[in-house]
């Protein structure tokens, strides 16, 4: 996809969508010409590049900082992090869930639990057995 950029001169430029957010000088007057972002397309780029940039270790106040010298004002860069990146409090419920899944440790943690669950209930059955069998009303 090719983005169309007008100089405030009137000579229109196109370029592909990854300059998008770039300047450049007019060959024409020299003025500043920004590249705009694009539509639809480049949401789905910009939101695959987040995610690169977050896995590259990039924080997402970083993130957000970058989308924002991109030519994104603030409230929609802020909501293209948390769209890519899913929202902060989701994304820290979704770690605190799996590192719950992950301190049972396997199956190992629960096959454990299960064992003492069958262990108290033969003890209880053995006492019951013997509180039955040792009840006068059985000896005698
Ligand atoms: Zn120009």
């Amino acid at each position: 996809m090719t983005i169309e950029v007008e100089c405030q001169c009137g000579k229109v430029y196109k370029t592909g969508e990854e300059n998008a957010g770039r300047r450049f000088a007019c060959k024409q007057c020299g003025a500043e010409v920004v590249v705009p972002e694009g539509g639809e397309g480049d949401i789905a780029a910009t939101l695959a590049w987040i995610r690169e940039q977050r896995d590259a270790g990039h924080s997402r106040g970083a993130l957000r900082q970058q989308l924002e010298e991109h030519g994104y004002d603030a409230e929609t860069a802020a909501s293209l992090v948390d769209t890519a990146l899913g929202d902060a409090r989701q994304t820290a419920a979704r770690r605190a869930r799996s590192s719950r899944r992950a301190a049972h440790g396997g199956g190992g943690g629960d096959s454990e639990g299960l064992g003492w669950l069958i262990w108290i209930g033969l003890l209880l059955f053995i006492n019951l057995l013997s509180w039955i069998f040792d009840w006068p009303f059985w000896i005698y």
